[in-house]
């Protein structure tokens, strides 16, 4: 079975454009635990990525650097399906705890 690649994930909001059930209720299965970009649930030790108040995901916070710096929106639970598709450098692991 060929698949078609994705695009890359920059933007959570963008993303739920894909799925309508997330775009209806996103926040809802996101507060939930499951997947901030599909709603799907996630495994024990999932990553998780940091997302600003426009769906942004944006690096985690450096030494210094207040929530409200970033207009952050805390960290997500991603599942390791849609984690394929976001930069390596904005994925957080769950034993990095910085957030
Ligand atoms: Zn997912």
């Amino acid at each position: 079975m060929t698949k078609t690649k994705k695009p890359i994930i920059t933007n959570i909001y963008e993303a739920w454009n894909e799925t309508p059930r997330m775009k209806e209720n996103g926040g809802e299965a996101m507060i939930n635990g499951g997947c901030c970009i599909c709603g799907k649930k996630v495994g024990k030790g999932s990553a998780l990525v940091h997302m600003d108040t426009s769906g942004n995901i944006i690096p985690p916070l450096k030494e210094g650097q207040n929530e409200e710096d970033v207009d952050s929106q805390g960290c997500w639970d991603i599942g390791s399906e849609c984690l394929k598709r976001v930069p390596k450098h904005l994925v957080i692991f769950r034993q990095q705890r910085v957030c």
